[in-house]
């Protein structure tokens, strides 16, 4: 039995095997081989196993988004057998006498950067492609292999660290926990596991190499343990609390279909964030009244290349069939800063956070903007649509996405395509957005606060960084000065203001949000209902 600490972001207590994801990350190492032959072997092995991989995941795509979607599985397995590409490994390994890896790596590096520097379109986005198999060849030769989500039991995820773009292809079903070495509090990591309601712990010093796939742990997010090997007696101390949990859920369960009002009648409206339409069973399991947040961005995340507009129109039409009337709130894309794509060819930045992200690319890059307007208009028409634009600064930037969506809505008007103009509201995560609320409010209809950013921007702290975690301070007197101003001017205006911040579930201030009349709590769906307690209670 080995105990561990670290730190929680979401508590509760699971007991179950672990699957060790490795750091897909770390640099590959140029080893030098008196064996050529032999990693010409390990080569064909990991191509074969790779071929296997993809044939895989193409069926699991045809039966989830369709044919068109899963091709690119069927590209990527013909892409194992160009012979350009094999030749140069070969030639690699024969001729500089180095590790499979090494020489797969470097040459996937050059083919990428070639078609990148390509003129054709097509051409260009299929740097992406390489870059990916190249990555599934390295993993399966270095012998850290993907999970297989289909044919994996439950189970404790253990990592390094965590990407959101890791996170979106995991089978949310599947996993027990999370645990990560690394990582910090604010990261989407946590917020994925408040949205599944089940425990996380970060910054805990395990060796990851001491770890097999299969061994049994217990994670205890109130406590921040996670231990190894654990004896029969601390399993059933687990399954104890496991069960406590339960019951406590249960009686949460008499929320469901009762009006969010406090005692003197101040009606709150109670939100669900997500990322995905898959999470739309934890939305309707929790009874939210509506989406406050659908972060749009995790349609991009995990895969090669965009989302086509069909694609995304097919999954908002689903959301906002499924919610029935209630509002959704869809935000658009917000890539960039911790959510990185390779095939939007961000480039390296020293501040991504406050570098080429979410608004300042859909302003940059208008065809991207306009194919997810174009999805997001149509869908408008199955029900009750709201779309909001993160990242805001400026007035200058709603006026010219404004000028964008008439583009958007003169295009549909000539094909005669069916659409809606949706209301249309802006994140406010950013001190200048706060400062200028007042001019803000007139343009728009609604405001929601991300209070994840605008406290990263507000204190100068990097959400990422897991050293800066006790600087983290949401509850600074200035964020909610802010909160306050925000919501004064939406008034003010005649607009309403809720928050999709992680802040919102944080039932310390449920009260304060309400005096400061705040219209809107957008939440984890986990959080629902007993939030809604809280707030009929006060
Ligand atoms: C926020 O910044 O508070 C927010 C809701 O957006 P995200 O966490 O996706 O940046
Ligand atoms: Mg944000």
């Amino acid at each position: 039995m080995r105990k561990y600490i670290g730190k929680s972001v979401y508590k509760g207590v699971r007991l179950g095997r672990m699957v060790v994801m490795k750091d897909r990350n770390e640099p590959v190492k140029r080893k030098k081989t008196e064996d050529p032959e032999g990693e010409l072997a390990r080569l064909y092995a990991a191509c074969e196993e790779s071929k296997k991989q993809l044939g895989k995941l193409y069926e699991k795509a045809v039966k989830e988004v369709g044919e068109a979607s899963a091709a690119i599985f069927e590209v990527h397995q013909m892409m194992l057998e160009d012979e350009d590409y094999l030749d140069a490994i070969h030639s690699m390994i024969r001729t500089e006498q180095v590790n499979a890896e090494y020489a797969v790596a470097v040459t996937g590096d050059n083919f990428s950067q070639m078609f990148a520097s390509m003129d054709d379109e097509y051409m260009k986005a299929r740097a992406a492609d390489v870059k990916d198999i190249s990555n599934r060849l390295v993993q399966n030769l270095s012998g850290c292999k993907e999970i297989d989500w289909v044919e994996m039991e439950p189970s404790i995820i253990i990592a390094d660290d965590l990407s959101p773009s890791e996170t979106v292809q995991m089978d949310k079903e599947k996993i027990l926990a999370f645990v990560t070495v690394h990582g910090s509090s604010n990261s989407h990591t946590a917020i994925l596991a408040r949205m599944m309601n089940i425990p996380a712990l970060i910054g805990v010093p395990l060796e990851l190499d001491s770890i097999k796939d299969g061994m049994q742990a217990v994670v205890n997010g109130t406590t921040g343990e996670v231990i190894l090997e654990p004896t029969e007696e601390i399993c059933q101390q687990a399954q104890r609390l496991v069960a406590k949990e339960e019951e406590r859920l249960h009686l949460l369960q008499n929320q469901k279909g009762q009006e969010t009002v406090t005692t003197d009648g101040r009606k709150i409206h109670l939100y669900a964030n997500i990322g995905s339409v898959k999470d739309m069973g934890y939305v309707l399991e929790n009874d939210a009244e509506g989406i406050g947040l659908f972060r749009s961005e995790f349609l991009y995340l995990g895969r090669s290349d965009f989302p086509t507009e069909e694609e995304q129109f097919q999954a908002y039409k689903q959301v906002l069939q499924m919610m029935a009337g209630k509002r959704v709130i869809i935000r658009t894309l917000d890539i960039g800063a911790d959510k990185q794509v390779d095939y939007f060819n961000l480039g390296k930045e020293d501040n991504p956070a406050l570098g080429y992200r979410a608004i300042r690319i859909c302003l940059k890059q208008p065809d991207i903007f306009k194919t997810q307007l174009r999805a997001l208009l149509r869908a408008a028409v199955f029900g009750n649509l709201a779309v909001m634009y993160p990242m805001i600064t400026a007035t200058e930037e709603v006026a010219d996405i404004y000028a964008i969506v008439d583009e958007v809505r003169a295009e549909l008007d000539e094909m005669g395509i069916p659409y809606k103009i949706p209301e249309q509201g802006i994140m406010i995560e950013t001190p200048a957005a706060v400062m200028i609320s007042d001019e803000l409010a007139q343009m728009v209809d609604f405001f929601s606060i991300g209070t994840n950013d605008l406290t990263q921007y507000t204190l100068a702290i990097d959400r990422q960084n897991e050293k800066l975690d006790d600087f983290y301070r949401p509850h600074h007197k200035a964020i909610l000065k802010m909160i306050r101003m925000v919501v004064d001017n939406a008034h003010k205006a005649g607009k309403w203001a809720g928050i999709c911040g992680e802040l919102g579930a944080d039932p310390e201030l449920t009260e304060t949000f309400v005096q400061m009349g705040v219209d809107e709590l957008s939440v984890a769906p986990s959080a629902v209902l007993r939030l809604r307690k809280l707030i009929r209670e006060l």
